[in-house]
Formats: C-alpha cells, sequence, structure tokens
C-alpha cells in the first residue's frame, strides 16, 4: 500500500483555498512572505501504535500548537493528511526563515498524545518567498512543494527553493523513470578493467563496471546514475543484475581463465542489509561459480555509514566465501582501530593519490604508507588509476601487489576483456621463454 492511500479521518476542508486567498492578501499588501510547506514524515509508525484516529488527533494537537504561536499577521492551514501550509510575513531573510522553522520544529516536538505521551513528530520542510519568487499564490505553492521535496531527496529537514535544485529534481524523475526501464529491459552492461599482479603483468581479475547508453541521451557516466539509483532505491535491483552478470560471466571465462575474479561493485544502502548475502549465495550457484571467484568493493565511507551493520554484512559476504575489498582506500574517515578489525581481504588505494604519485610527494607517501597498512593488516593491495608505465615502476619499488588503471587497459566490453586476456597471456609466455 503506497503511503498516500492512507486514509485518515481528517477533515481536509478549504484549507488550501484559504492559504491561496491569504498569500493574495500578503501580495496587496506588499508583504515580505515565507510560503513554508511543513511534511510530518514517517506517520505511519504513529498510526501503526495508536491508530488512525488518535493520530489525526496528534496532528491536531500539532495545528492547534503551531496557531498557538502565530502571530498577527501569519496564518496556518492543514492542506493534506500530513501536509500544513505555514504563512509568515514579515521575515526579510533567510536567517529569520530558518529561526520560525526551528520553532517549529520544536513545537512538533512538544506535541503529545495520551497514549504515547511525546509523540516526536518529524518534519521537512520546503520554503519559498515572495516577492522574491513571484506573487502567484498557486506558483508560490508549487515552488514550496518543490523545496519540500528537494529536502526529503536530500535528507535535510529544511531546503529554501532554488531554481537549480529543481532542475536537477526533475532532470532526476526524468532519469529516474528511464533508469528503471533501463534496470528491466536489461539494457545496461557491465564492462571489465582488468586487474594484474605488478611482479608478473599477469591478469588476476576484472573490476565490473556498470555502463548506460541511454539511446536518447546517449551515455550517461556511472557517478551520476549509481547516485540517482541509491537515493530512489533503484540500486538494489541494479546490483542483483550485476550480480548475475558477473557471475555468468564467470561460468564461461573460469573454463579458459582459471583462477579469474571478479570485483562488484556496492553501495552503502547494499551494505545496511543482509540481502546482499542470499542474491550472492544464489547468483553463484545458479552460476556454478565458487563464491571466491567474486569480490566485493566497498568504500570506506560506506562503512562508516553504519559500521556496526556493515561489520555484520562483510562477515557474512566472507563466510560465504566471497571476497572484500575496501574501496577507495585513504578518501574516507576510517580509523585505524577500525581497520584493525574490518572484515576484509583487501584495500584498493583511491585512484587520485595514485595519479599524482609521482608529482606530489604528499600522494606518494600516502601510496606507500596505504601500502605498509595494508602489509600489515594482511590484506592484499590494489592501486587504482595507474596511468603511466612510471607509476608502475614506482608500484613495483613499493612492493605494491596489484595495478589497476588505464596503462594496462580500460574498462571494455566482455569480448574486449576475453580478447585482452588472450594477448596478455600469450605476452607473458612470450617473455617466460625469452627470460
Ligand atoms: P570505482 O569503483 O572507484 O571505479 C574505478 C573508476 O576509476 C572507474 O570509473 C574507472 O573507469 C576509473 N578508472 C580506472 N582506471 C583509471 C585511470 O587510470 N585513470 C582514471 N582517471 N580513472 C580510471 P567509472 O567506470 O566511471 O565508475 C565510477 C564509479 O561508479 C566507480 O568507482 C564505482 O564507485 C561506481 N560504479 C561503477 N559501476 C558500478 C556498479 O555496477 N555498481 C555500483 N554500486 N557502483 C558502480
Ligand atoms: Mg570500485
Ligand atoms: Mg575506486
Amino acid at each position: 500500500m503506497s503511503t498516500t492511500s492512507i486514509q485518515l479521518p481528517f477533515l481536509q476542508g478549504n484549507g488550501f483555498s484559504r492559504a491561496t486567498r491569504r498569500i493574495a492578501v500578503a501580495v496587496r499588501k506588499k508583504q515580505d512572505l515565507a510560503v513554508m510547506l511543513v511534511y510530518v514524515n514517517d506517520i505511519e509508525r504513529l498510526c501503526a501504535s495508536i491508530g488512525h484516529v488518535q493520530t489525526n488527533d496528534v496532528l491536531d494537537d500539532f495545528h492547534a500548537r503551531l496557531c498557538a504561536i502565530a502571530r498577527g499577521d501569519d496564518a496556518i492551514e492543514r492542506i493534506g493528511e500530513r501536509k500544513f501550509a505555514v504563512l509568515l510575513s514579515g521575515l526579510r531573510n533567510r536567517g529569520h526563515v530558518s529561526l520560525a522553522a526551528q520553532k517549529i520544529k520544536r513545537v512538533a516536538s512538544e506535541t503529545v498524545s495520551e497514549q504515547v505521551g511525546r509523540a516526536g513528530l518529524n518534519l521537512t520542510i520546503g520554503v519559498a518567498q515572495s516577492p522574491s519568487q513571484g506573487d502567484d499564490p498557486h506558483e508560490l505553492m508549487r515552488l514550496a512543494e518543490i523545496a519540500s521535496l528537494d529536502a526529503r531527496r536530500k535528507s535535510a529537514s529544511i531546503c529554501f527553493y532554488e531554481s537549480q535544485a529543481a532542475e536537477q529534481l526533475f532532470m532526476d524523475w526524468g532519469l529516474e523513470a528511464r533508469l528503471g526501464n533501463a534496470i528491466e529491459a536489461g539494457d545496461l552492461e557491465l564492462h571489465y578493467q582488468p586487474k594484474i599482479a605488478v611482479s608478473t603483468n599477469e591478469v588476476i581479475g576484472a573490476e565490473a563496471l556498470m555502463r548506460w547508453h541511454e539511446p536518447e541521451i546517449g551515455p550517461i557516466s556511472p557517478e551520476v546514475f549509481i547516485t540517482l539509483a541509491e537515493s530512489t532505491g533503484q540500486i538494489v535491483d541494479l546490483t542483483h543484475f550485476a550480480v548475475q552478470q558477473a557471475c555468468r560471466q564467470l561460468s564461461e571465462w573460469l573454463d579458459f581463465l582459471p583462477g579469474l575474479n571478479i570485483a562488484v561493485n556496492i553501495t552503502p544502502s547494499i551494505i545496511q542489509t543482509f540481502e546482499i548475502i542470499d542474491v550472492l549465495q544464489s547468483a553463484t550457484g545458479i552460476w556454478g561459480v565458487p563464491p571466491a571467484a567474486l569480490t566485493m568493493e566497498v568504500t570506506e565511507n560506506a562503512l562508516m555509514a553504519d559500521p556496526e551493520t556493515s561489520h555484520e554484512v562483510l562477515t557474512g559476504i566472507r563466510e560465504l566465501g566471497c571476497r572484500v575489498s575496501i574501496d577507495d582506500f585513504g578518501t574516507g574517515y576510517s580509523s585505524l582501530e577500525y581497520l584493525k578489525k574490518i572484515p576484509a581481504d583487501e584495500l584498493k588505494i583511491d585512484r587520485t593519490f595514485v595519479m599524482n604519485m609521482l608529482s606530489d610527494p604528499g600522494d606518494r607517501k600516502i601510496v606507500e604508507h596505504s601500502i605498509r597498512i595494508a602489509e600489515s593488516f594482511g590484506l592484499s593491495v590494489v592501486a587504482e588509476g595507474v596511468e603511466s608505465a612510471a607509476m608502475l615502476n614506482e608500484l613495483r619499488k613499493f612492493g605494491c601487489q596489484y595495478a589497476q588503471g588505464y596503462v594496462i587497459c580500460r574498462p571494455v566490453s566482455a569480448s574486449d576483456f576475453e580478447e585482452f586476456c588472450r594477448k596478455s597471456s600469450l605476452a607473458l609466455k612470450a617473455s617466460e621463454t625469452t627470460s
């Protein structure tokens, strides 16, 4: 059941028309006006614990408390089952509006119910301002609505209307639908970037990187669509697709590339639920692939979002037999204390340090010390973003085990990856016979 289909027995009345009339009056009087849409989050939880009728009473109580603190020209209208329009005049700048919003949030946190005591209402507030953003009442309400959606998307408690944010929101909606179709139709494709052993140049595996060529827009960067998928929840289907595809490829490739390992990237939301463990178990089972042939790459920051759950999920992934790699190492905030306990097999040094290691002594030190840290914790280490032979030589001197980067090979289609492996194994054999 969608959240909007919950039928609360409230009287919607004509709050919306009263709100727009009030805006029209302020505009006629040339008053500075903040149009706030106050959205009460999470009322499902309240409905579940005290029932719908009592929840409606709590919202009425909140409304009454807001009215009690309103000043002369202010107006507060309930315009939806969980939505209030708060119209505040005479607030000249955003600082004043923010203070007013703080007050509203305090009122929400103080709202009580007989059944549960403090109801602890949690709010999202979107703000549009007049005259700076127009004088049409319906348009101002629409802009405030956009600001509140922007706030929810950013998990912020308050957002002011910004035209750029609105454009981004509309673009995301267009992309979200297109991405949904692409996932459903299997139109996304994995490309593979080889990882080599620095001492022998042998291909030991590949990182699977998602590619999306949208028919009308063209190629869309993974930085864009992965971030979007993470914010819309589509990342779950996208990750399952990536795991299935990687296992399917492994089942073909392991016949002639024994020992090959494929790494799949996973995001913060994936690492916060145990579902990924079942997905890995099922996909490796379906394709008859040894779990050890799969690595899950997870960034340091993703782990820090909820260290305890991430720790348990990573432990589960490793118990299944899959490997875990800490991606973009050096850019996050994990402490050595956390690193000591981390259930991982590999560290991947972030490409920004590797790419600059020859020109920036600081980055060079970071690369060298990351290799030492990995060694001392018993983790294997990969340098990503290796763009020149000189970098590869330097990494060899530091004792770095594995490398990945444009100088070796860019991310390529599955067939090009096969071709690359064939050529590089021939090259390896040739060098063995001449040495
Ligand atoms: P990442 O996991 O750190 O992947 C490495 C990125 O570095 C890739 O960018 C790769 O193309 C790029 N790269 C590799 N070698 C070099 C080099 O020598 N120089 C430079 N400048 N860049 C290099 P890409 O493919 O654009 O992916 C960006 C990010 O998007 C990835 O960063 C990863 O976080 C995410 N991503 C890609 N595919 C997936 C996916 O299937 N699932 C998830 N959850 N995330 C993905
Ligand atoms: Mg990665
Ligand atoms: Mg990386």
